[in-house]
């Protein structure tokens, strides 16, 4: 059975643009794109760091369960290196990719949660979202994408990148 999920992709080491896109070339592999957004620079979130993120949203349609989407998105994260800090969540890393929402579900399990927790406040996850496809309804918040920015109370600047790879 196919289903539709949302990815944000994120990367705030060495070539951010370029692994975004690697990692988007890797998801095709086992899944079909069907829309991504623009590649926004982003000031990091949660701890201090000199270089900024660069996300971006992507809509995947896949056969996957949702565990097996998780497994597949971190065996991509492992194989171009993450920087692990065992002390602080929030680290350096060249690729990050969150799954935000899987069709309608609401998941709460020890390695997944979806919606994902974290999506209602970051705007540089609902910026590019909301590019992409703004009348998507969060199932748990039962709200639209557009309202859950306009509410968001992060203020962090997110802009669309200038950058080429
Ligand atoms: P963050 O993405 O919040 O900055 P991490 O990528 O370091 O943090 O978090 C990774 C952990 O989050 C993984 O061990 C994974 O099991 C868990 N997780 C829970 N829900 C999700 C989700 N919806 N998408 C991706 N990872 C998730
Ligand atoms: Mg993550």
């Amino acid at each position: 059975m196919n289903h539709i999920a949302y990815i944000s992709v994120g990367s705030n080491l060495k070539d951010r643009i370029h692994n975004c896109k690697n990692a988007i070339d890797q998801i095709s592999l086992f899944s079909k794109i069907l829309l991504s957004s623009s590649f926004y620079e982003t000031e990091s979130w949660g701890y201090e760091d000199k270089n900024l993120f660069i996300n971006s949203v992507i809509k995947i349609e896949t056969t996957l369960s949702p565990s097996q989407l998780l497994n597949n998105l971190q065996l991509i994260e492992q194989k171009y290196g993450r920087i692990k800090n065992i002390n602080n969540n929030y680290e350096a890393r060249i690729i990050d990719l969150d799954i935000l929402f899987f069709d309608k579900i609401i998941l709460n399990s020890n390695d997944l949660v979806i919606p994902h927790m974290h999506l209602y406040d970051r705007n540089f996850v609902l910026i590019p979202f909301n590019e992409i496809d703004p009348e998507f309804l969060c199932p748990s918040r039962k709200l639209k994408i557009f309202k859950l920015l306009q509410i968001c109370q992060d203020k962090s600047k997110v802009y669309i990148s200038t950058l080429s790879s």
